[in-house]
Order: structure tokens, then C-alpha cells, then sequence
């Protein structure tokens, strides 16, 4: 018997309006592995609704940030306490390998709960009272109101973390609708916070497809602000219907983020950073390290350690301790995965690694694609442009850093960006001139929410994380406080006790 989930709405688990359910696919076996609760527009409505009387009407928005943090802190609590099944329901629903949900996954949400506590607490500390021409003013900043939050299937646990944390430290209620193909952490997790205690509506998530429950929620006018994370053609969709009552937006979107190689850089170090950039979750990461920019004068001996150390890595079920690298998300990645690796053949680029689907022993139905390394690439080719979304990487050659940055920067994307030198000086005037939210220096895969995270260009709007991302989180209030009282002089602009000509 496979296991079903549910819906969180209102504090409450429920079924789908409809009745309707749909199958959760293991992408490590092509097999069902459980049943879910499918939301559709009333759903999105009924959840909307509930997030909305739980601000209008209920104690969230109102507590101090010092008590909203209690309840984030119980949050990453729970999690901690239920780690193991929430990791093997990631491994097993998205096809993290048990070793990165263990690890990554459970540490990142956890911390995410954590620092959005830090931050909430703060928040009290802020508002300095100013004095301005007979008046007091201060700024003060306050929750938004409802937030609906849009996700993606390649981080779902993470992703929701980050949806939910910083909406809720800021006093917000939110409902959260996870991608069709990764939705059971996401469901674990509105359980945990209504055992967490949170004030029944603040938290909602629903489990349904995005042209139906995630358009009725974008277009909802109980909707105050949308968060989506996916893709940028649904970034624009997003925007457009966000515009109907003028919903605050963030958007964090697709990427082909550029790793560039100096002359000095570490070669081994570099090689296997590279690696690490790229086939870290099979490269289904928006911010991978896609595009691999090696000088020229290293270019051979670089390629060669590359494709070595690419064999090396153990492609296998997410299920398995030993696996380096588990499958796609489903068959439609794999066979997009498969068109491109056809595309930048035909494209004339070199398969110097990898090319094909990888067979897993016991596990016929699963979605394996093998680490692929194209050589001979140029920067202009769809495989160099688009962002492919698995375990593809490009690998161009450079004269100088000046032509470098140039290369990296001709890119729709700017999500992130990386450097590795021996030389932190040089290294660091590159990393100035990536057009890119973020930059990595002889690292990868750095993202901490004490700093933001975000995209250039059409890789979004707006950024998650840290303070700046916890002000996405709010409105800004000014208040003016007059201070001389009826006596004084009114404004020389409005004054009813000068004469007027027709008086
Ligand atoms: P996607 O197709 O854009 O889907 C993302 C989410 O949007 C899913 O929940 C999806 O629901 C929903 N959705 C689809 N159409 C919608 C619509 N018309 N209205 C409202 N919601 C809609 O992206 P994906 O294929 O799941 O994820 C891969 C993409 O995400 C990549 O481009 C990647 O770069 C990007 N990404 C970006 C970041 C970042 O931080 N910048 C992080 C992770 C991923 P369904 O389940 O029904 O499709
Ligand atoms: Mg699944």
C-alpha cells in the first residue's frame, strides 16, 4: 500500500474538493511510491481564504517578532526530531540521493528556520524615532498580508523553507504550492508547523498543478504577494497575473551560470569544484555551474582531468549511500536532457564525456542520464544559451579575463557565477564584473540565508534571504507625529485665516 497525503488548509489536513489524487513517481524506479491529494481552483481559493482570515482576523500579524520566532525555532525543531523520514521522502519523491538530503537538504531547511528567527527577533530593535520641523517621525515596517509561495520540484524541501520562514517571521500567512512532480516534503512540512503549534491558516500548502491551483492562487485577490521560484517562461505568466491587484512579486528563475577557470587557479581543486558545480543533483539546479570557462593555457590539461574524474562519479538509485549522482526528475527531463545532448551534436560540439542514458542495475524504469561533458563548444550555441536543466556541461575556452567576463556576461541568465584563481585580487576583479546576484570564488553551491540570493537580468526579481530577503517580507510605514500642536503656523499653503480676494 502506498502512503497518501493530504492538504493543510486552515490548520487542518484535507482532501481535495474533487476527491481527485494523484501518484507520486520515484524518479530512481518509474514506480508509484504514494498518493496525493490533487488542489484544484476552489481548493486554491478555500486555502487563500484561510491564510486571509488568519491575518485579518487572527493573532500572527499582530505578536512580536521575539514570539513569532519561538514558533520557527519548534519549527526547525520538528524537523530536526523527523529528519530521517523527511529525508527519505525527499529521496524517494525527488530524487535527492540519500546522502544530500541527509546532509544539504535537512541542514538547509533547518538553518533557514533558524536564521529567520534571528532576524524576526531583531525586528524590534529597528524604528528610531527622528525629529523633523516640529515633528516626530519613524519608519516602521509591517507584514504584507497573505503571500502565496510557487515551487519548484528540483530543492522542494528547501524551496518551501524558504517560502515559508521569512514570510511568517515577518507576521505574514502564506500558502505554498509545490511542483506536481515533487510534493510529499512539502506536505510533511505543513504538518510540522500545525504541530508546531502555529496559529491555524498561517501556513497552508496544496499539492496541485500550476495551471490550475497556482493560476487561481496568483490571480486571487485574497492574495497580497506571490513568491515563485521555476522557470522564466512561467515567471512572465506569473508576473502578468500578479498584475491583476498589483501583487508584490519575487521571482527566482532559471540560470546558466558561468564557472570561469584561471591560469592559476588549483587544478585539481578547480576540476573537481567544476564537477561539483555541475553534476551536484544530476545538474537540475538553477544555479549550476552550466557553462565552464577554461583559459586557453590550461584548456587541454584541464579538459583531460575533467573527463577523467567525470568517470569516476557513481551514478545510481537516490536510495543508495554509494550513489554520486541519482537520476532526473522524471521521463520528460530525461528525454529533454537526451534532445539537447542531440542539439549540441548537431551543433558540432564534442561529447567528451557521458552522452547517454546510464543504465542502474535493478532499477530498468528509472530516469539515469550519465555526467556529459561537451568540448569544442562556442558561447553563442542553444547548449551554451538555454538552460538545459540536467547533467550537460560546456566547456569554452578563453584568451584573457577580459574576454572571460565578456563571454560570461552574454548570457539572458544571471543567477550566479564562480571564479577559481590562486590570486583572490584577480579573482575578485572578475567577480565584480559578473552581471550575477551571486559570485562563488574557488567554491560552489554557497548559498546561506544570512546573504541574499537572487538573479540579474531574466533570472528574476527581488531576492530571498538574509535581511534584505526578510524585507521582501514587508511593507514600509511611515508615521508622522505632529508635535506643535493647534497654536503653531499652518502650512502657507493652506491657510483659511488669510483673506481671500473675494472676501
Ligand atoms: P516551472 O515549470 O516553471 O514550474 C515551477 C512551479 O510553477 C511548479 O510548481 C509549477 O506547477 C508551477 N506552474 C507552472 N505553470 C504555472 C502557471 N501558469 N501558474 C502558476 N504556477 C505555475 O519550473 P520547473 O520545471 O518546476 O523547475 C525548473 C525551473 O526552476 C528551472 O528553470 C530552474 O532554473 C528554476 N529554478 C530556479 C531557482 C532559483 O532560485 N532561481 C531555484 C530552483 C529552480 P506544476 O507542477 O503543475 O508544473
Ligand atoms: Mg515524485
Amino acid at each position: 500500500m502506498t502512503e497518501r497525503f493530504q492538504l493543510w488548509i486552515g490548520g487542518e489536513s484535507s482532501g481535495a474538493t474533487s476527491g481527485e489524487t494523484f501518484d507520486s513517481i520515484d524518479p530512481s524506479t518509474g514506480e508509484v511510491y504514494a498518493q496525493v491529494a490533487k488542489a484544484g481552483k476552489d481548493d486554491a481559493v478555500r486555502a487563500a481564504q484561510a491564510a486571509r482570515t488568519a491575518f485579518d482576523e487572527g493573532p500572527w500579524p499582530k505578536m512580536r517578532g521575539r514570539e513569532r520566532a519561538q514558533y520557527l525555532l519548534k519549527v526547525a525543531e520538528l524537523v530536526k526530531q523527523n529528519a530521517g523520514r523527511l529525508a527519505e521522502l525527499e529521496t524517494n519523491d525527488a530524487g535527492h540521493t540519500i546522502r544530500m538530503s541527509k546532509g544539504a537538504d535537512i541542514g538547509m531547511v533547518i538553518s533557514t528556520f533558524r536564521v529567520f528567527a534571528e532576524i524576526a527577533v531583531r525586528e524590534e530593535d529597528e524604528a528610531p524615532l527622528t525629529r523633523s520641523q516640529g515633528s516626530m517621525n519613524y519608519i516602521r515596517r509591517e507584514p504584507i498580508g497573505v503571500c502565496a509561495a510557487i515551487t519548484p520540484w528540483n530543492f522542494p524541501m528547501q524551496m518551501a523553507a524558504w517560502k515559508i520562514a521569512p514570510a511568517i517571521a515577518a507576521g505574514n500567512t502564506v500558502v505554498v504550492k509545490p511542483a506536481l512532480l515533487a510534493p510529499l516534503t512539502h506536505l510533511e512540512l505543513g504538518r510540522l508547523c500545525v504541530e508546531a503549534g502555529l496559529p491555524a491558516g498561517v501556513v497552508n500548502v496544496i499539492a496541485g498543478s500550476g495551471a490550475d491551483a497556482g493560476e487561481a492562487l496568483v490571480d486571487s485577490p485574497l492574495v497580497d504577494r506571490v513568491a515563485f521560484t521555476g522557470s522564466t517562461e512561467v515567471g512572465r505568466r506569473i508576473m502578468q497575473l500578479a498584475s491583476g491587484n498589483i501583487k508584490k512579486c519575487t521571482l527566482e528563475l532559471g540560470g546558466k551560470s558561468a564557472a570561469i577557470v584561471l591560469d592559476d587557479a588549483d587544478l585539481d581543486y578547480a576540476v573537481d569544484g567544476a564537477l561539483w558545480g555541475i553534476f551536484f543533483h544530476a545538474g537540475q539546479v538553477c544555479s549550476a555551474g552550466t557553462r565552464l570557462f577554461v583559459q586557453r593555457s590550461i584548456h587541454e590539461v584541464f579538459l583531460a582531468g575533467l573527463v577523467k574524474r567525470a568517470d569516476g562519479i557513481r551514478v545510481g538509485s537516490a536510495a543508495e549511500p554509494a550513489s554520486d549522482m541519482g537520476p532526473v526528475i522524471s521521463k520528460g527531463q530525461l528525454e529533454t536532457v537526451e534532445r539537447y545532448v542531440a542539439t549540441g551534436r548537431d551543433e558540432g560540439a564534442d561529447v567528451l564525456a557521458g552522452g547517454e542514458r546510464a543504465m542502474v542495475e535493478g532499477h530498468d524504469g528509472g530516469f539515469y542520464f550519465q555526467p556529459t561533458i561537451f568540448g569544442g563548444v562556442d558561447n553563442s550555441m542553444r547548449i551554451a544559451q538555454e538552460e538545459i536543466f540536467g547533467p550537460v556541461l560546456a566547456v569554452i575556452p578563453f584568451e584573457d579575463d577580459e574576454e572571460a567576463v565578456r563571454l560570461a556576461n552574454r548570457s539572458i541568465y544571471g543567477l550566479a557565477g564562480g571564479v577559481w584563481s590562486g590570486d583572490n585580487a584577480r579573482a575578485v576583479k572578475v567577480a565584480e564584473r559578473l552581471r550575477t546576484g551571486t559570485v562563488w570564488i574557488n567554491d560552489w553551491h554557497m548559498i546561506n540565508p544570512r546573504y541574499p540570493f537572487g538573479g540579474y537580468k531574466q533570472s528574476g526579481l527581488g531576492r530571498e534571504h538574509g535581511e534584505v530577503g526578510f524585507d521582501e517580507y514587508r511593507e514600509i510605514k511611515h508615521i508622522h507625529l505632529d508635535l506643535a500642536g493647534p497654536n503653531r503656523a499652518r502650512h502657507p499653503w493652506w491657510d483659511l485665516s488669510v483673506p481671500k480676494r473675494s472676501d
